[in-house]
């Protein structure tokens, strides 16, 4: 018979790990589950993180790096599977995974985001052949050559300020007349010489023969380019209990300030669920709240 866990972490980034560490720390049974290869994603493809305290600067996946050995230090266990659904029947909870199931008490649900696409002509067709969504997984390939950052955020400014070092010309379209990055970033931008940032434009098209060649803007001028990025905001990774939780009109699981959700039991931390500010402090902040809330429904007291 399956063993019933005290609690279940669905999730690897920031806000599942530090609830490792909260978990290990408080003597709990439970086990993290996350795909390896998909561990802190969102953080690992940051060249530099450096709004998380006490760091000054540091690179994304060192600080990945930093979380997990810390939970690996309190024995936390991880396992390598990827969460596909989560039910709840008579006070359990069963967690479909696509190799093994689990059966727990409690679950923190941390699964993250993921990038938006754009749905322009192209995208798809040019993926892997000069459409990316990550500078720091593919900037290389664009040394020296001209780059498209399509997206105003903090990401796409980000990433525009990285490509910058790396290529010969880097454009910015940016579908309104100022960007929603903040101030420090877009300074960063604005102070690189070889960066244009193109307000109140939109892409049509990505154009190409066998790879990228150009853009086609909304307002009919095209742009040469050797590779585009669309950095136009994230989509939360809440299916696993789409059909569980409340989630909100873009997805997002719906918590209040403990992470409780919908559902007695289940609480939701980091990205995936509603909340004013996605950062990695955030994150962290909310895994380790959601321990406290775990303990406290175990305990009978919430
Ligand atoms: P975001 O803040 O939601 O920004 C998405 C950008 O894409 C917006 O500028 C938006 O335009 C634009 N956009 C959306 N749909 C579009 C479309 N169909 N066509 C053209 N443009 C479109 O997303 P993000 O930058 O990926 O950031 C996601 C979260 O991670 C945010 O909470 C962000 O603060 C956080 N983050 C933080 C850091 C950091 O602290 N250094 C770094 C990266 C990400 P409008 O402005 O017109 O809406």
């Amino acid at each position: 018979m399956t063993k019933t866990l005290d609690l279940l972490i669905a999730g690897g980034g920031a806000a599942g790990l530090t609830a490792a560490v909260y978990a290990a720390r408080s003597g709990l049974d439970f086990v993290l589950v996350d795909l390896a290869s998909s561990m802190g994603s969102q953080i690992t493809q940051t060249e530099d993180v450096d709004n998380y305290t006490g760091f000054g600067k540091i690179n994304g996946m060192e600080l990945v790096m930093k979380f997990y050995e810390h939970a690996k230090a309190l024995d936390a266990p991880m396992i390598n599977d990827e969460v596909k659904e989560i039910t709840k029947t008579d006070e359990l909870f069963t967690v479909k995974c696509e190799k093994a199931e689990y059966k727990a008490k409690s679950v923190i649900f941390c699964a993250g985001a993921s990038h938006r696409e754009l749905g322009i002509k192209g995208e798809k067709e040019f993926f892997g052949k000069g459409v990316g969504y990550c500078a720091v997984c593919d900037g290389f390939f664009y040394r020296n050559k001209t780059v498209v950052v399509i997206g105003g955020g903090n990401t796409a400014v980000t990433e525009a300020v990285y490509l910058s070092k790396i290529c010969k010309k880097v454009y910015l379209i940016h579908r309104r007349d100022s960007l929603r990055a903040e101030k420090v970033l877009t300074e960063r931008l604005k102070n690189a010489d070889n960066a244009e940032i193109l307000y109140n434009s939109e892409v049509d098209e990505i154009l190409g023969e066998n790879a990228v060649n150009g853009v086609l803007l909304k307002d009919g001028r095209k742009l040469d380019c050797d590779g585009v990025f669309v950095a136009v905001g994230i989509v939360p990774r809440s299916d696993a209990v789409r059909g569980l939780a409340q989630l909100d009109k873009y997805g997002y699981v719906i918590a209040d300030e403990s992470g409780k959700t919908s559902v007695d039991g289940l609480f939701a931390a980091g990205d995936v669920r509603t909340k004013m500010l996605r950062q990695i402090i955030t994150a962290c902040s909310d895994g380790a709240n959601c321990v406290e809330s775990v303990n406290s429904y175990l305990n009978g007291k919430l």
